[in-house]
């Protein structure tokens, strides 16, 4: 295993992805595990019970500062996963990456570069990052 675990990875999703090579099939599975990650959630919220969704419209005056609006806004959940929760949604956040892992390799990217490039310009923009 190297120390890298982004270029491990990348090599693991290279050797064991053996159907799914077709650029149409890593991006159509990519978004069939990203489905599964919100079912998964959803089922936290109605069949589990152990998370709540508390979701209402967030009303801020006109002249509230970033700062206000950062503190207005959260995930409008209460409660925490249960351990069963968090392993089925930990198993889907994975499956998910492995597609996303699949396409930066299709196309030649490097997934370090990707995650270094995006941390840097989130700092960079700081709170004017939108995304
Ligand atoms: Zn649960």
């Amino acid at each position: 295993m190297r120390e890298n675990i982004c270029e491990d990875f990348q090599e693991t999703v290279r050797e064991y992805l053996i159907r799914h090579q077709s650029i149409l099939d890593i991006i159509s599975k990519s978004q069939e595990t990203n489905a599964y990650i919100s079912r998964a959630l959803t089922k936290a919220i109605t069949q589990c019970g152990c998370i709540e969704l508390n979701s209402k419209k967030i009303n801020l005056p006109e002249s509230s500062t970033i700062s206000d609006i950062k503190d207005a806004y959260n995930s409008q959940l209460k409660g925490n996963l249960c351990s069963t929760c968090s392993e089925i949604i930990e198993q889907e956040l994975g499956k998910n990456l492995f597609y996303i892992v699949a396409l930066c390799n299709a196309l030649e990217l490097d997934l370090e570069d990707i995650l270094l490039k995006e941390n840097k310009k989130v700092k960079a923009l700081g709170r004017f990052n939108c995304t």
